[in-house]
């Protein structure tokens, strides 16, 4: 077992950063391994390891490592500082190490970490699932069963409406992101990276056509395309399920609209179809509301949950009408590790930090301030490449274009935002089916001036990555 040593840390500068003379690591004790504390690890030497040890496969966003993160921070093991704008992938609504979360999994840790629910069940899961079906829209009574990710809970949410309808049929949306398994692959609507070279899917999942302002496909043209699928793959009797993203994560931050979600609710009720809405991405305030569908007012009958729900833990679950949930037979739900107890005392210690902090106004808030600056910046920079800001709350991303004439999505463009960005010590990451937009997903316990200073940056290296153009 290797012990551990206690580093005193330097004061963190409020400077944009790098440069091996600024001082840039954190002013608090940092507890590193003997075995990290002893060598330093560049991130050259384990970009090389990594290259050796890890299939190509597993792409990661930036060329940097990780050694110590505090809320909306993050320093590599070279020292560097970063401001988050991603929180790995939208996980840290209540930011790195929350003090709160960290407290109540160490607390879990004192008394056991693993039993399997399925062995000898504990109160954490049960807790949990009270907070969940209390938090979740609608008055039916509900369930939720807890699995560790969100491809995992997409995968169950699909299995419970087949049991419960008796029907094998899924209809998911373009440009929806469900999962890199064999299942929620088949209704992930991207080919590359996710579907290149490994299929064939799963049969029965069907896709409709999402909304698209680019492709000049209305909310009308998305019903019909919906209710032609089912006079030409689909038979309606034959669905058991609708899965959508209230917010489009991966395909790009574009909401639904209210009232496509509506018709959505009422085709679903007219065909005894299970509506799904998977707010693995969307959910626990990014969007202002716990769940995102809430804006549009329509009541899903499951919801698939992840990410931010614990504050950094691997936990997912499937939250829905009791008697949905109930449709499987004791045994045919769960798996070894699905709700983790550490992973449950820290998911109710970040949704209890989101009510205590009042970090759904504070999404809200910081929604409005993201687009409002994002238009500031744009109109300064280049307003011909700032297509489209958008999103819901603090979910909002910036779609950029070569020119507004033709609205070329740019991807280039977004590739060299972002790296220059990394390069001044902010983390960004883009969405979209073009890749052309970048998404924000900053702590919701960021503070302004915080947010402020990644602004900055994102303005610099906009400016940047236009100066390499003329
Ligand atoms: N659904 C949505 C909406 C997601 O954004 C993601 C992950 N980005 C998933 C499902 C899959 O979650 P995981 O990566 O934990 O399997």
């Amino acid at each position: 077992m290797s012990s551990t040593v206690k580093k005193t840390g330097r004061k963190a500068s409020s400077k944009p950063r790098k440069s091996a003379a600024v001082d840039t690591t954190p002013a608090v004790e940092i507890i590193v391994s003997e075995a990290v504390a002893g060598a330093h690890v560049t991130n050259a030497q384990l970009i090389e390891r990594r290259n050796a040890a890890v299939p190509r496969g597993v792409a990661s966003a930036a060329p940097i490592y990780a050694k110590y993160a505090e809320n909306a921070e993050l320093w590599d093991v070279d020292g560097n500082r970063f401001i988050d704008f991603v929180g790995g992938i939208g996980v840290l609504n209540t930011g790195h190490r929350h003090p709160k979360v960290v407290e109540a999994a160490k607390a879990q840790e004192d008394h056991y970490t693993h039993t399997s629910f399925q062995v000898v069940p504990y109160e954490p899961y049960i807790e949990l699932a009270e907070k969940l079906n209390a938090i979740a829209p609608g008055d039916a009574p509900k369930k939720t069963l807890l699995v560790t990710t969100g491809a995992e809970a997409v995968e169950n949410a699909v299995k419970i409406a087949r049991a419960a309808t008796g029907r094998p049929g899924v209809i998911a949306f373009t440009g929806g992101y469900h999962g890199r398994t064999l299942l929620t692959l088949g209704m992930t609507g991207k080919v590359s990276p996710y579907k290149k070279d490994v299929g064939p899917f799963p049969a029965d999942v069907f896709r409709a056509p999402f909304p698209s302002a680019r492709d000049g496909i209305t909310v009308d043209d998305a019903i019909i395309g919906l209710k032609n699928l089912f006079l030409t793959d689909a038979q309606p009797s034959r669905v058991a399920c609708m899965i959508i993203e209230p917010v489009l994560g991966e395909g790009g931050y574009t909401p639904v609209p209210f009232e496509m979600m509506q018709q959505l609710r009422a085709i679903c009720d007219e065909h005894g179809i299970v509506l799904i809405a998977d707010e693995v991405q969307a959910g626990f305030g990014r969007t202002g509301t716990w769940f995102a569908i809430e804006h549009s007012g329509v009541v899903p009958d499951l919801i698939t949950v992840a990410k931010s729900m614990a504050g950094g833990y691997p936990l997912a679950g499937v939250i829905g009408r009791a008697d949905l949930m109930d449709a499987m037979e004791p045994g045919g739900l769960g798996g070894t590790y699905g709700g983790n107890p550490v992973a449950c005392a820290a998911a109710l210690a970040a949704i209890k930090a989101i009510e205590d902090e009042g970090l759904l106004a504070r999404s809200t808030k910081m929604g409005e301030m993201l687009k409002a600056r994002f238009a500031e910046i744009g109109a300064r920079s280049a307003p011909y490449r700032f297509w489209d800001i958008r999103g819901l709350g603090a979910m909002v991303a910036v779609e950029f274009v070569t020119d507004f004439v033709s609205a070329k999505p740019d991807a280039d463009f977004t590739k060299r935002v972002i790296a220059h960005a990394l390069k001044r010590g902010l983390l960004l990451l883009s969405c979209g089916m073009h890749g052309n937009a970048l998404r924000v997903m900053v702590p919701l316990t960021a503070s302004d001036a915080i947010v402020e200073e990644g602004l900055a940056i994102f303005e610099v290296a906009v400016n940047a990555a236009i100066a390499e153009e003329v």
